[in-house]
């Protein structure tokens, strides 16, 4: 097949019924022999594949789609499996606290994907699975329609079509990092696909087969991990090979073209670990806004220009805590990168003074035993200081 003759007009399509029918029948050829067949949420209870326009339960779909947004499939696996295992169903997720669901997202990072799952799952509790409603209105049970996902907290576009082809066998195009990439290079895209998202739609919406969109979006995801991968694509054992722009114009690994990144902003943070006279350890949980919020962490903030460490911690911990402390040894430094900045923590032992403790800039303050931080939900960064902690603390 003869690689696409380059952009065309906004709405012409860019290959020919014939060119579809052979990129659709060459992917789900080496789907068949080359495909991850054993991702759990995509089978029957009983572990076999479903036919063509079964329905799956959608809860672990939906776990699976939220906990994919952001993280690979072999690392959200084994937290998808403990999810499932505290809140097998929409029922038991919906009566969770924030904290048993922060507790089980702990390490999976963005944890806002989790409060919204959780609200998601309240608000589908109590809208959609009204008891006292009735079996005929569509509206009640899991939503089969786009925009009522859409309607769901933390539910892009991509996820709520991951979804429905799922658990439904919807024909719903999906278009996640991996599906950008390979379609990039299929057409060998001249702008990042982030400015022409129309466009990309379009083309996942040609491409799939709507005889089989469930097996279709799972194979094109798998050529996107396991071969088209970001920087050396086997091109070698790809289906797509033949009309494969990118691949026709020598450099596969160009496409997709980048947005030129400016460098992330650096800043220094100062934590105090704060021990009273009882060996217990000052912890405080972030106001529910942002990307850590609801999680608890150890108190502290921004090194101010000119300020040395130790007056950070003492100046953050009178503003935010209203507590004096007596800045002691380092702990362990550490640094940490978001997809927004940089930052380097920077974390001492500290003597409690006086004061008694207050949530100034928190929900609320605990004083806590170290052998009981694993109760709280912490995130990334605060997990390696509870390590060193309790390296510190163990006897020599
Ligand atoms: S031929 Fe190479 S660049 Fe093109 S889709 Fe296949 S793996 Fe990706």
């Amino acid at each position: 097949m003869a690689a696409p003759a380059g952009p065309s007009s906004r709405s012409a399509p860019e290959f020919s019924p014939e060119q579809i029918q052979a990129l659709r029948l060459g992917l789900l050829q080496w789907w068949e022999c080359n495909g991850r067949h054993a991702i759990p949420w995509k089978l029957r209870s009983d572990g076999t594949r479903p036919g063509p326009g079964e329905a799956l339960d959608p809860y672990p779909v939906w776990v699976a789609e939220v906990m994919l947004q952001q993280t690979q499939l072999p690392v959200m696996l084994p937290y998808w499996q403990r999810w499932m295992e505290a809140f097998p169903d929409l029922q038991a997720l919906a009566m969770a606290t924030e904290q048993a669901v922060l507790l089980h997202w702990q390490g999976l990072g963005y944890y806002a994907r989790a409060r919204r799952l959780h609200q998601g799952a309240r608000q589908l509790w109590a809208s959609a699975f009204d008891p006292a409603a009735s079996p005929a209105d569509d509206r009640n049970g899991w939503p089969r329609r786009l925009d009522d996902w859409l309607a769901l907290p933390g539910i892009g576009r991509s996820t709520a079509a991951g979804v429905l082809s799922t658990a439904f066998d919807q024909p719903e195009p999906i278009l996640d990092g991996n599906v950008r990439r390979v379609l990039a290079r299929l057409v060998a895209a001249p702008r990042p696909p982030e400015r022409q998202l129309a466009r990309f739609w379009r083309l996942s919406a040609a491409v799939l087969d709507p005889q089989r969109p469930r097996d279709f979006n799972q194979a094109l995801m798998d050529l996107g991990s396991g071969v088209c991968t970001p920087r050396q694509p086997r091109c070698g054992d790809c289906p797509w090979r033949q009309a494969c722009a990118a691949y026709a114009a020598g450099d596969p690994a160009r496409y997709p073209v980048k947005e030129r990144s400016a460098p992330l902003p650096f800043q220094v943070i100062g934590i105090g670990v704060v021990r009273d006279r009882a060996g217990r350890v000052l912890i405080d949980q972030r106001l529910h806004e942002g990307l850590l919020g609801g999680l608890w962490e150890f108190p502290g903030g921004k090194q101010e220009p000119e300020e040395s460490i130790a007056d950070t911690i003492v100046r953050e911990l009178r503003e935010e805590l209203a507590i004096t402390v007596q800045v002691d040894e380092e702990l362990i430094t550490l640094d940490h990168a978001y997809s927004h900045k940089r930052l380097r923590f920077v974390v001492h032992l500290c003597t409690w003074l006086e004061g008694e403790p207050q949530p100034l800039a928190s929900q609320q303050v605990r004083w806590v035993d170290p052998a009981d931080l694993d109760a709280y939900p912490f995130p990334a960064a605060n997990a390696r200081i509870i390590a060193a902690l309790r390296q510190h603390l163990a006897p020599v």
